[in-house]
C-alpha cells in the first residue's frame, strides 16, 4: 500500500491513515507526499517519497484549498494573508472550545493556543511550570494570573508568522483580558471577536464526565471538581462578557448540536468580521 498525500504538515491526518491501514494485512506500506513541511512534522513515521520540502506556509491550488477556495488553480501558490484574525473562544468547560478550535484553525489558517493544553503538556513533561499548575488544576481552581499571562505571551511569541490566533481557555479573568489587550496592542494586533459557545450546565457535566472516561483527565472525572470549575467560571470568567461587549466584540452561539452544525454557526460570525 502506498498512501499518496498532497501535503504532510503536522502529521495528524497521516497518523489516522496509518492507524487505519495498520489493521489490514498489508505486506508493505509506504508513504508518499507531493509536499512536506519538515519544520512542523511530528516525525512519527518516515515519509518514504517526498516531492518537495516546503516551509510552514499555507499553500493553495492543484487540489489544495483554503476555505473551499483555490482548489482548481492550475499551479500551487503560497497564501499571502494580510489581514490577521484573532479570536477568543469563550465558554464553560465542556462547551466544545477545543473541538471547534480544531476545525476553525484549519478552515481559517489560524494558530490554536489552548492554555489548558499547554499546562497539561508541562505537567506531562514534569517542568517547573507543570508542577506549579498541577496543584491548582487538580482542584479545578484557576492557575494564578501572572503565571498564565506570561505563558500565553510566550506561546504567541513562538509564532511570529501566524496569520492569526484562536485563544482557547484564555482569558479567564479580567486581569488576563486586560493583559492580552495590552500585549496585542504592543504588537499592533487586536482581538477581532470573542465568541461564546452556550450550553446548559447539566449537559456540560454529562459531556465532561464522558470525556473524562476517554481522556483520563482527573479534573473531568469528579463532579465536585467540575462544579468548582463552573463556580470559578461564574465568578471570574463570566464578567468578561461585559468586558468584550463594551468593545463591541462579543458574539454568542448555540453550542448544542452536531460538531459541523456548530462550526457553521461560528463561521457565520467569523465570515462577517
Ligand atoms: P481547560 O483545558 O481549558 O479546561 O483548563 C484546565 C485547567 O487549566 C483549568 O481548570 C485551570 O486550572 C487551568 N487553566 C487553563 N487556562 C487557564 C487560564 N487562562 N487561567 C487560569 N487557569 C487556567
Amino acid at each position: 500500500i502506498i498512501i499518496l498525500e498532497d501535503v504532510i504538515d503536522t502529521g495528524r491526518t497521516l497518523k489516522k491513515l496509518v492507524h487505519l491501514f495498520s489493521q489490514t494485512n498489508a505486506k508493505e506500506f509506504k508513504i508518499a507526499s507531493l509536499f512536506y513541511k519538515p519544520d512542523i512534522y511530528n516525525g512519527e513515521y518516515t515519509i518514504d517519497y517526498v516531492g518537495m520540502e516546503i516551509p510552514d506556509t499555507f499553500i493553495v491550488g492543484y487540489g489544495l484549498d483554503y476555505n473551499e477556495l483555490g482548489r482548481n488553480l492550475r499551479a500551487v501558490y503560497q497564501l499571502n494573508q494580510t489581514t490577521m484574525i484573532n479570536l477568543v473562544l469563550f465558554g464553560k468547560p465542556g462547551a466544545g472550545k477545543g473541538t471547534q478550535a480544531d476545525v476553525l484553525k484549519e478552515k481559517y489558517n489560524l494558530k490554536h493556543i489552548s492554555t489548558g493544553d499547554v499546562f497539561r503538556y508541562n505537567i506531562k513533561n514534569g517542568t517547573e511550570l507543570g508542577t506549579l499548575a498541577k496543584s491548582y488544576m487538580d482542584k479545578g481552581d484557576l492557575v494564578p494570573d501572572e503565571v498564565t499571562i506570561d505563558m500565553l505571551k510566550q506561546e504567541v511569541e513562538k509564532n511570529p508568522d501566524a496569520a492569526g490566533f484562536i485563544f482557547d481557555g484564555f482569558p479567564r479573568t479580567t486581569a488576563q483580558a486586560e493583559a492580552l489587550d495590552n500585549f496585542l496592542d504592543s504588537k499592533d494586533m487586536q482581538i477581532n471577536a470573542t465568541i461564546a459557545l452556550e450550553a446548559e450546565d447539566d449537559i456540560l457535566v454529562a459531556r465532561l464526565l464522558e470525556r473524562g472516561k476517554q481522556s483520563g483527565r482527573t479534573d473531568d472525572q469528579d463532579e465536585s471538581k467540575i462544579r468548582n470549575r463552573f463556580d470559578e467560571y461564574n465568578q471570574k470568567t463570566a464578567p468578561l462578557k461585559d468586558y468584550y461587549e463594551k468593545q463591541d466584540k462579543f458574539y454568542s452561539v448555540n453550542g448544542i448540536g452536531d460538531i459541523s452544525e456548530i462550526s457553521e454557526r461560528l463561521s457565520q460570525v467569523i465570515d462577517k468580521l
